[in-house]
Parts: C-alpha cells; sequence; structure tokens
C-alpha cells in the first residue's frame, strides 16, 4: 500500500460528473468534467478514465492525457476503439471514474530558450496545456504540429493562438505535404540551438525527433 501511495504521488480517484463534451468532427471530443476540488495537474501529465456505468466492458478505465486542471478538467479524446467511443459519446450528467493527475509534468523552460513543440496527433493535447502554460509564463513557443490528413490536426487553432504554429499533413490537404519531421530542420535551424524541444505523438515521430 505504501508502495502504491508513493507510486502515485498527489493523484487522487474521483467520481465527478461530465459538464461538457465538445465534438471536432467525427472522431475527436473535448470532454470536460466538474471536480469538487481543484486538480492540481501540470502540462505532462495524464487520467485514466472510466465510465461509472461502463459495467464490465471495457473494464479498464483508459489513460487519457491532461488538457487542462483545475476546477473544470478536459481531455482531448480521439475514438480508436470500444473505451474512446463510449466516452464519446458519452452525454452532460454521466458520471465517470478518474485517477489524476499521474506521471511526470514536462520541465520548464529556461528563459534564455525557446520552447519548440512537436506534436503528432492526439500528442496535441499535453502539448497544448504546455503552450499555455507557457504563455503565462512570458514564453512564445514555437509548435510543429503534423497528422495524416487536416481532420487529424484537432485543436489546431487553439494551439494556433498560443503560439508560431506550423502545420504538415502526409497528404498535403493542410500546411506543408509530409512529417512533421520536415519543420523541424528549419526550426531548429532558426532558434540556433537555444530550442528546447518537448514533444509527444506516434511512436514513430517519437524516434524521429530524438
Ligand atoms: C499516457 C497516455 C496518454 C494518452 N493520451 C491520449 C489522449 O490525450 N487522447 C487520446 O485519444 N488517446 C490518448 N492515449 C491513447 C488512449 O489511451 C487509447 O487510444 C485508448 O486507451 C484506446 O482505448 P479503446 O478501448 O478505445 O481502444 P482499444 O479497443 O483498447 O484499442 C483499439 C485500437 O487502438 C490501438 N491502441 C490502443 N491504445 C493505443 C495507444 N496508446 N496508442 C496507439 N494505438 C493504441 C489498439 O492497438 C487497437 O488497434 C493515451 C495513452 C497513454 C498511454
Amino acid at each position: 500500500m505504501e508502495r502504491l501511495d508513493k507510486h502515485r504521488g498527489n493523484a487522487r480517484q474521483v467520481v465527478v460528473p461530465l459538464v461538457r463534451r465538445d465534438s471536432i468532427g467525427a472522431s475527436h471530443h473535448v470532454l470536460t468534467f466538474e471536480f469538487e476540488t481543484a486538480l492540481e495537474a501540470a502540462a505532462g501529465q495524464f487520467a485514466m478514465v472510466r465510465g461509472a456505468s461502463w459495467g464490465e466492458s471495457p473494464f479498464l478505465p483508459r489513460p487519457m492525457s491532461l488538457l487542462s486542471g483545475g476546477k473544470r478538467p478536459s481531455i482531448l479524446v480521439k475514438v480508436v476503439g470500444e473505451g474512446t467511443r463510449r466516452l464519446a459519446a458519452s452525454e452532460p450528467g454521466d458520471m465517470f471514474s478518474v485517477l489524476a493527475p499521474l506521471g511526470r509534468p514536462w520541465s520548464p523552460c529556461p528563459s534564455e530558450r525557446t520552447p519548440l513543440l512537436v506534436a503528432g496527433g492526439v500528442g496535441v493535447c499535453p502539448l497544448l496545456f504546455l503552450a499555455r502554460s507557457l504563455t503565462e509564463q512570458g514564453h512564445r513557443s514555437i509548435a510543429l504540429y503534423g497528422g495524416r490528413c487536416s481532420t487529424d490536426l484537432a485543436l489546431d487553432e487553439e494551439l494556433g493562438a498560443e503560439s508560431d504554429l506550423r502545420l504538415a499533413t502526409e497528404d498535403g490537404s493542410l500546411g506543408v505535404m509530409g512529417r512533421v519531421t520536415v519543420l523541424l530542420e528549419k526550426a531548429l535551424a532558426e532558434t540556433r540551438g537555444r530550442a528546447k524541444i518537448y514533444a509527444c505523438g506516434p511512436e514513430p515521430m517519437m524516434a524521429a525527433v530524438v
């Protein structure tokens, strides 16, 4: 028990209502919950989320990055299977079991560095949380955001409001044609070794960034 508490840090398990579901196209949804006590979470942390009325299927909670903390924390859900389909079909008033915050937040950006955010797919969620925090701290971030096609780039306008945003799609339907890493070389040259890189996305993207 002691080891479990140590591992969890300040995470707590609560049962809370959904207060909003905002659909972005067919497969992305922002879900907002209402907490009695504000959730003290930082960018890069995630939650384990499960509908209180799901019965036995799916049995396990689903990990979702936090888009925000506070009294109304939110998550971005992309539908890929049964758990995310049920999350996407939920309605305000539905109750959810949420264990959060989990994981380690991203480290701060020194004032002399330029934050360079590299997002692939739903990796945009924790990076938008980060971009908002960095703006509050007085940084101007550069954000590179890629997906297979334009409909993969959920929350691009919100990210653009917090950063100098550059987009890439593999089919060329938005931004430059190609993977997000095609934008990275130019951004690195521009920041002349002063960039601090924050990245979140699919494994091949992470491998290419590293
Ligand atoms: C730390 C963490 C943070 C995450 N943050 C987000 C987020 O902010 N938004 C979001 O939409 N998703 C996020 N995910 C992924 C999300 O947890 C899975 O998509 C979800 O659990 C799938 O559940 P499901 O029941 O819908 O699909 P399942 O029925 O479990 O799987 C359906 C299909 O999706 C594939 N799949 C399942 N999990 C993943 C995964 N992690 N990556 C790639 N493919 C997967 C399976 O192989 C299968 O093909 C995160 C995952 C982790 C580990």
